[in-house]
């Protein structure tokens, strides 16, 4: 079940069709934005470097993480293996709803063995001394075909270029209308834990989400501390299924 934010009351999971339909157009607004990110910056006074004010937020609600109910975070997942070593991180300071949504995967065939691997991961946890509050799992529709369409003119970037902020901006905008459409508190995603992603990238994209849509974004780079050995230890003590590579067919090595 979801949480709800004011009332208490939980809310069924909702899967919801592709809510808003988002072309190139809208990520390059999203992106290049500087106005909007002129005024975000200033409103939270954090700074844009990669590294910089790590875990603002960027609007003053300052003080979430001290109420008595821990706040409700629609976390991004791209994989099981990287929700583990963030969802050991966050699952004591928020009430965590994972979102699977790569419409990157290239093939269905892949697409439903990394679900599986995150449903494996999420029921495991949940039995286990470790869960600290049993985890959600909400699965967005799959459409790599919109992912495509979505990055076409962009095939030839080299992984970590043009292509790959527009896919982060693209299921990042989509886990931001969910959360703030089913009442989530704030977003985040998995993605920072990879050693192959920018997070000054990945904190410029979620900001700016976070002023367009009204919730506030948890700016985190979980590959620090040793994150990301940390979800490859417990990948494998999970049992789970590990990817060779990024997800889409432009990164197959
Ligand atoms: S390499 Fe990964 S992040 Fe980049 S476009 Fe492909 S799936 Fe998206």
């Amino acid at each position: 079940m979801l949480p709800c934010r004011s009332d208490g009351r939980p809310r069924e999971p909702v899967r919801v069709d592709s809510p808003v339909k988002f072309n190139k157009q809208d990520h390059a607004a999203v992106l290049l934005s500087d106005e909007a990110r002129r005024v975000s910056h200033a409103a939270a006074d954090v700074r844009m470097e990669p590294g910089a004010a790590e875990s603002a937020y960027p609007f003053p609600v300052g003080g979430m993480e001290e109420r008595p109910e821990r706040p409700a975070l629609l976390l991004h997942s791209c994989c099981g293996p990287c929700s583990t070593a963030v969802v050991e991180r966050l699952s004591r300071r928020f009430r965590l709803t994972l979102y699977f949504c790569n419409s990157n995967i290239m093939g269905e065939e892949e697409y439903r063995r990394r679900l599986e691997a995150q449903r494996a991961f999420v029921e495991a946890y949940n039995a286990s001394a470790d869960c600290a509050a049993p985890l959600s799992l909400v699965t967005a529709p799959y459409a790599p075909e919109a992912f495509l369409e979505t990055v076409r003119g962009l095939e030839a970037e080299p992984e970590g270029g043009a292509r790959c902020r527009v896919c982060i901006a693209d299921r990042l905008e989509h886990t931001a209308v969910y959360a703030s459409l089913y009442g989530f508190d704030a977003f985040s995603t998995t993605l920072s834990v990879s050693p192959h992603k920018d997070f000054g990238a990945i904190a410029r994209i979620g900001r700016e989400l976070a002023l367009r849509y009204g919730i506030a974004f948890l700016a985190e780079d979980f590959k620090k501390r040793d994150g990301f050995r940390r979800s490859v230890v417990l990948s494998e003590a999970y049992g789970l299924y590990r990817q060779s590579y990024c997800g889409c067919r432009f990164s197959v090595r």
